[in-house]
């Protein structure tokens, strides 16, 4: 995995030592022992992860670290803490400021490296759900780590309901939210786990296999759909730092050891579940740009963009079946003059109208969508040219038969629409093919028009 990583050390012979591992393990480094250094290089190259040592006297680290996390250009660059004394106050202090972890000397190599792939993991894959987005500034940052309400799940998995009672006691008063007890061997074997946790806390302190049993569960959870994106984190025995590495590299977000405070889990805990909120977030956000970028904002109809990929997939199925499809152009008739009589408003709520009623009136496998200003086409899988002709003509008595509202101000009007349809796909059709057969549904549009609107005409695209 590639990275650029940040050395935070005011020790010239602590930031060698680490830079060289860093460089072994194939990652981009700059090494520093400043802040003004390190927020030049920040702003500079934009590392992805930063070690650095919090026990620095000379400047105020954890300020620092606190400041990165607080703005939202730097808060996704990971921070993980080294150099400490390992004691429940100092680590509680380092993770309190923002740190992503701490790993207090001697450094267990092995777990470092771990480590950095895991928070690494997370970071490109925010990025790219943030790239999508189309946003650099995530919704969501401006959140503190504590604030997400008392919607989050957390589940405590352990071998039993007693071996786990410790954690889970720390857990429900640290979290002040009801924490689900599940049992580990019911995970495995049952094929879904609902409602889904946001963080499933694995109780693995009585692990005796070597962590098999732990590693079979972190790969489970995260190769199912539903589990994927929830956050995990492992609480081991002590010292064991090798275990610990193979967990993070399967793919848990965090490991703890049985003797973690009550502060530090709960802390972890809340950043995990805060990570996994705001990763759903984003993910909600791209599918709703997504919809967005397919839909006309006035109708809420289908806009041209989504007609192209959706009628390739109707042709395909169309020779896949030998069942026609049918395209229909639907154009509205002197639609400037009522415009130009009542006003765009008027007009937008003629448009509005027209496209409830074909919505309403349509199969749901029919796609309508807004093409133009007052063009509209609608694709028809599995319909023949009669059942089309049939289909146009209901769809043009229905919007000339019913007198249109334009509000109080304004008497109710008729609105004629001429339609054009064309049917085919029994071979197989191309895109320029695809394209010709939409040609050929304008044409009749236009003859519809030629003999005085408010008709249907058809083009057999099979025979043109
Ligand atoms: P024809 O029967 O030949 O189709 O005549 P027409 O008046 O419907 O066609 P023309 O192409 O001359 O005019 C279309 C009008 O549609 C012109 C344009 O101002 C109007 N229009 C396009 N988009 C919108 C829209 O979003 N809202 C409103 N209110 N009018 C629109
Ligand atoms: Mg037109
Ligand atoms: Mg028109």
């Amino acid at each position: 995995m590639t990275g650029r990583i940040l050395i935070v050390d005011t020790l010239p012979t602590n930031r060698i030592v680490l830079k060289v591992k860093m460089l072994a393990a194939q990652f981009k480094v700059d090494a520093c022992g400043s802040r003004l250094e390190a927020e030049a290089i920040i702003a500079r190259d934009r590392p992805d992860l930063i070690l650095i040592n919090l026990s620095d006297q000379a400047e105020d680290r954890h300020g620092f670290c606190r400041e990165l996390k607080e703005s939202s250009d730097t808060a996704a660059i990971a921070i993980i803490s080294v150099g400490i004394a390992d004691t429940a106050r100092a680590r509680f202090a380092a993770l309190d400021a923002g740190a992503d972890d701490v790993l207090p000397r001697p450094i267990n190599d092995a777990l470092l490296l771990a480590r950095i792939r895991s928070l690494l993991r997370v970071r490109h894959a925010r990025q790219e759900l943030m790239l999508r987005d189309g946003t650099s500034r995530a919704l969501g940052f401006e959140e503190t780590r504590s604030g997400f309400g008392a919607a989050a799940r957390v589940a405590l998995l352990s071998h039993s309901a007693l071996s786990g009672r410790q954690l889970a006691e720390k857990l429900d008063s640290g979290l002040t939210l009801p924490v689900l007890r599940l049992e580990t061997d019911r995970i495995l074997s049952t094929s879904s786990v609902t409602p889904v946790p946001d963080l499933f806390v694995i109780d693995g302190t009585r692990c005796t296999d070597g962590g098999r049993g732990l590693f079979r569960l972190v790969s489970d959870l995260r190769s199912r759909s539903e589990t994927r994106t929830s956050s995990i984190m492992v609480v081991l025995p002590d010292d064991e730092p090798e275990i610990a590495a193979l967990i993070l590299d399967l793919g848990a977000d965090d490991v703890v050891s049985k003797s973690v405070s009550k502060g530090e889990l709960v802390l972890r805990a809340k950043a995990l579940v805060h990570q996994k909120l705001l990763h759903d977030r984003l993910r909600n956000t791209v599918r709703d740009g997504l919809q967005a970028a397919v839909t006309d904002p006035l109708t809420g109809l289908y806009n041209r963009r989504y007609v192209e990929p959706h009628l390739a997939r109707i042709a395909e199925q169309a020779q896949a079946t030998q069942r026609e499809f049918a395209v229909m152009m639907l154009d509205i008739d002197h639609f400037k003059s009522i415009n130009d009589r009542y006003g765009h408003a008027a007009g937008d709520k003629v448009l509005i109208e027209i496209a409830h009623r074909l919505r309403d009136n349509l199969r749901a496998i029919d796609l309508v969508a807004r093409i133009g200003g007052e063009e509209f086409m609608i694709a028809m899988p599995r319909t023949s040219g009669e059942q089309a002709h049939a289909a146009a003509d209901r769809v043009r008595q229905l919007i000339s038969a019913q007198p249109f509202s334009l509000g109080v101000d304004h008497p109710m009007i008729t609105v004629t629409v001429s339609v054009g349809v064309t049917t085919g796909g029994l071979s197989r059709l191309d895109r320029g093919q695809i394209n010709g057969m939409c040609g050929q549904a304008d044409a009749a549009l236009y003859a519809a028009k030629s003999a005085g609107r408010d008709t249907v005409a058809m083009s057999n695209f099979a025979t043109a």
